[in-house]
């Protein structure tokens, strides 16, 4: 008996699916909290960690079998049920599924293959495409290093250090070939060939595979080139590109997949068209012009950014030895392959970019924000000098988040009980949100009561292992253990720390700053958290200021850092802040998802109007800062906003959230809860991103639909 337990328990950790459902993470929890905690909400790692034993004592102290045994039950439901149950079909997917390319995934903090918005975008994609039963793999990089853990030295600065995750301990397995033996796939440059392992992961109904280059056969350099996302110099980043594109068509052709729509999720991976190109001209005996055609019928292209830095740039003898090959089997000469990339054909000084590869190849480009698309048409406008602007083919489709992993196991039990079972497949729908207007106005208050002091038993925890590990005096741990109070209105601010990104808005007047947490009648408190890229200096010296400030009197223990942001951190600040801040310089932030999580949960989002926000605000559902006006100095903006910030919360938040009944309910604050849910939930959920790609990308590509022409602009 133990045994099937142990074995069905075991079972469940190596489907993702899992952590998208509390049930299935309140088994672990409940057979021993601090252990579970201790190995980073790792399933495996945790149960590795248990002797026989000692689980089946536990077990039965919890009657925990039927709770197993019904989560197991349900999973094998979910992995049988229809696919497209609630979308009508779509039959030419799933004889050819979308292959969805992205350099990040963002499933959970216990596979740390992501380093923030982007990667958990993608992770929210899969999931919602298993949700809905979309046709759809993933194609990633394995990272056995990840992304760089945040620690605070004692003056506050930045320390960067990477880990090494054990293999053993992911759900991972390694795809195997036609003959049963372990794939890998080889991709060609100038300078030798590179090879490369597959591993595959499952989430839910989908897959994702992720290429590793740490294997046999590769010299030094070779085996390391995916062992740090967004690590190592140009050569490492091209090669990683080389390997993601190439070498995961090459990995989905091998595993017996036919992909009939390539979604390339920002530029990371746009060398995959010129992979298929290949194909087609070599399968198909097509020549290059008709392949490029072919090709562009069946490519989505996601760009992620208006800040110029964020897109890949390589130079000639890089794309040469990197390309070299590839180019060749396309009957491509050099200028021709770069020219791909260029936005002037033949300009030598101009280097071959990856946005411009996907955009000039993509038939579907869209950005991920009303606003951002226009933007993206204003910046790319140069791709189609005979076009007007709003003519420029890059539409958008905003992003959305994947509702079940963002919002709270509490939360979740009011929806069942409020919407119904089958709440998670009415998601997308604005009915389905008009539940919250029954809900009594303390029933609701209450709920987010509890989670806000779960969020400052949380940050307490983390201030006092972080205070532990700087070896601060006595009085400062004992102060990070009283940290924040429930009483006060409490702000959550967590993102990279860029600099288009403000964190430092409030800390422009300090006075201010400091009069809002030290005023006794209203207090104000804040938790700030988000790491800054190793290379950006001046977000670096933003966050050692902020540090500062926070050992200073009035902030001490009211403005609070938490170090090492990731899904972790993340998952619980939108769960339990009050507010939730996003300080952006109008229009560089694209979309922003991390306010979508706050308002899922009952936040108020207090942002700029930028992104996702410009859209989805409507006078009542938040609050707004500034208008939709842009300063040409970024010092006039700057100082205008936080003007308005101020006076928004001093003037407007304060008030509502300071005016409570005798219950202390404060019933107009309550009553922003609900419309914000109301009329944002279902819009901003990734349900509804992932049915706008399918109806106009994925089904158009496929051929399965009719084709509109390009997306709605
Ligand atoms: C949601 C999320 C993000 C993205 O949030 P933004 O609003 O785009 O900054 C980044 N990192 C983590 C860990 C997240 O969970």
């Amino acid at each position: 008996m133990p045994q099937t337990i142990i074995s069905k328990l075991s079972d469940l950790s190596r489907n993702l699916w899992w952590t998208w459902h509390p049930e299935v993470i309140a088994i672990y929890r409940d057979l021993n909290h601090s252990r579970w905690r201790g190995t980073n909400h790792n399933p495996q790692l945790f149960l590795d960690r248990f002797e026989e034993w000692e689980m089946m004592p536990r077990a039965e102290e919890l009657a925990i079998d039927s709770r197993i045994n019904y989560a197991f039950h349900r999973l094998q439901e979910y992995l049988s049920a229809p696919r497209l149950k609630s979308l009508g079909g779509a039959g030419a997917l799933m004889a050819k599924p979308v292959a969805y390319f992205s350099a990040e995934f963002g499933l959970h903090e216990s596979l740390p293959i992501y380093s923030g918005g982007l990667g958990v975008l993608a992770g929210d994609h899969l999931k919602s495409a298993s949700d809905l039963g979309v046709p759809l793999v993933g194609v990633g990089l394995f990272y056995a290093r990840g992304y760089f853990r945040q620690y605070l030295s004692a003056d506050g600065r930045q320390q960067e250090v990477f880990g090494q995750t054990d293999i053993e301990h992911l759900p991972l397995q390694r795809a195997l070939g036609a003959a049963g033996e372990p794939l890998q796939v080889t991709v060609e440059t100038r300078e030798g060939p590179i090879h490369a392992a597959v591993w595959r992961a499952e989430v839910g109904r989908c897959t994702l595979l992720l290429l590793d280059s740490n294997v046999e056969g590769n010299d030094e350099f070779n085996r390391d080139l995916t062992a740090t996302l967004y690590g190592g110099d140009r050569r490492t980043r091209i090669r990683q590109e080389l390997i993601l594109g190439v070498g995961g068509l090459r990995a989905l052709r091998a595993l017996g997949y036919n992909p009939g729509v390539l979604h390339l999720n920002e530029g990371h991976s746009a060398f995959v068209v010129l992979e298929q190109a290949r194909r087609l001209m070599e399968h198909n005996g097509m020549a290059w012009d008709d392949a490029r055609r072919e090709v562009s019928r069946l490519t989505v292209f996601t760009t992620h950014t208006p800040v110029e830095a964020g897109h890949d740039r390589f130079d000639d003898a890089l794309v040469e030895s990197t390309l070299g090959p590839l180019g060749d089997s396309l009957g491509l000469t050099h200028q021709q392959l770069m020219d791909l990339g260029r936005v002037r054909p033949g300009d030598a000084n101009e280097q071959f970019c990856m946005t411009t590869l996907a955009l000039r190849v993509a038939d579907y480009a869209n950005g991920v924000s009303a606003l951002h698309g226009r933007i993206s048409r204003r910046m790319w406008n140069k791709l189609w000098p005979a076009k007007e602007e709003r003519e420029v083919p890059i539409g958008h489709i905003t992003n959305g988040v994947h509702v079940p992993s963002w919002v709270a196991p509490s939360l979740m039990q009011l929806f069942e009980q409020y919407i119904g079972r089958d709440w998670r497949e009415r998601i997308h729908e604005p009915e389905t949100w008009e539940w919250v207007h029954q809900l009594n106005d303390s029933e609701l208050w209450e709920a987010h009561q509890l989670l806000k002091s779960c969020l400052i038993g949380f940050a307490r925890r983390r201030l006092v292992a972080q205070a532990t590990r700087r070896k601060e005096g006595k009085d400062i741990v004992a102060g990070a253990s009283r940290a924040l109070s429930s009483r006060a209105l409490l702000i959550g601010f967590a993102r990279r720390f860029a600099t288009y990104k403000r964190a430092d808005l409030l800390m422009g007047d300090k006075e201010r700053f400091a009069a809002l947490v030290s005023n006794a009648d209203r207090p104000v408190q804040f938790i700030f958290a988000g790491k800054a890229h190793p290379a950006d200096e001046p977000g670096k010296e933003k966050l050692q200021r902020l540090f500062k400030l926070m050992r200073e009197e009035p902030f001490q223990g009211r403005v609070v850092f938490i170090e090492d942001y990731n899904m972790n951190v993340a998952r619980h600040m939108v769960q339990g802040v009050d507010l939730w801040l996003n300080t952006p310089r109008r229009p560089l932030e694209a979309s922003g998802t991390s306010g979508q999580k706050a308002v899922l949960n009952g936040a108020l989002h207090c942002s700029i109007l930028d992104g996702w926000w410009a859209e989805a605000y409507d006078g009542g559902n938040g609050f707004a800062i500034g208008d939709r006006s842009n300063h040409v100095d970024p010092n006039v903006q700057d100082s205008r906003d936080r003007d308005s910030l101020f006076r928004i919360l001093e003037e407007e938040v304060l008030p509502l959230f300071f005016d409570q009944d005798a219950n202390g309910v404060p019933r107009g604050w309550v009553r922003m809860m609900k419309s914000s849910i109301a009329s944002l939930a279902w819009r901003f959920s990734a349900n509804r991103m992932v049915r706008d790609y399918l109806a106009q990308c994925y089904q158009p590509a496929s051929g399965a639909a009719h084709r509109s022409g390009i997306m709605s602009l």
